[in-house]
């Protein structure tokens, strides 16, 4: 592992980001190890929390904002004023302890609200943006929501992990935002599929190990 503290000299300026929504790519491509801090990658982590603030969300993925990283930023306070700004890089989870079913919406899956099944608690190995190295031993909604944006790091949504009955009950909800996503791209308000591809694997270039994959 070798990650720096921002210095320079810069990759170029990841610009201005925003949530992307299923069935975006972004989010069933399992993200990559960073390798390197900089500038715009802090950059791209205060963004992160101004568009996760907007949403009302308490945890946001690198890649639902469409950057292919190993990265998820979380404040269980939803405001910029309270609580406290986690950042969590190139995280790994182990001993997964008991079971608790808690309902889970996604900023990705707008309208959705589901039961999902999980280990209650859950170690939490990640560096922050300093470098430093985070070992945590988490339980209730902390570990909850780790888990969440972990699942988004390995190209899963919530619903990938519902039991049957309640997958078929999600699926109308996932076909309307496919229909959406599809008729944004044949209006050319989104890019195509092969251009937003290309734009993850240049990402993927700047920052992490071997260039492209
Ligand atoms: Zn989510």
């Amino acid at each position: 592992m070798d990650i720096q503290p921002p210095s320079p000299p810069e990759p170029a300026s990841i610009g201005r980001l925003e949530l992307v929504e299923f069935p975006h790519p972004a989010l069933a491509r399992r993200a990559k190890p960073l390798v390197r801090i900089d500038e715009a990658l802090v950059d791209a982590v205060e963004q992160m929390f101004d568009i996760m603030y907007e949403s009302g969300g308490i945890g946001l993925a690198a890649n639902q904002v469409a950057l292919p990283y190993r990265l998820f930023i979380i404040n269980l306070e939803a405001q910029p004023d309270a609580g406290e700004e986690l950042v969590f890089i190139n995280p790994s989870l182990s001993r997964p302890r008991g079971t608790a079913v808690q309902e889970e919406g996604c900023l990705s899956l707008p309208g959705l609200r589901m039961d999902v099944r999980r280990p209650q608690k859950v170690m939490l190995d990640a560096w922050n943006l300093n470098g430093e190295q985070i070992h945590l031993d988490l339980d209730g909604l902390l570990s909850r929501v780790v888990q969440h944006e972990f699942d988004h790091l390995e190209g899963r949504v919530f619903t990938d992990r519902l039991p049957e009955a309640a997958a078929i009950e999600a699926r109308g909800s996932l076909e309307t935002l496919h229909e959406v996503f599809v008729g944004k791209q044949s209006r050319g308000e989104l890019p195509d599929t092969e251009t937003l591809l290309a734009r993850l694997v240049q990402l993927e270039a700047e920052r992490c190990a071997g260039g492209i994959a």
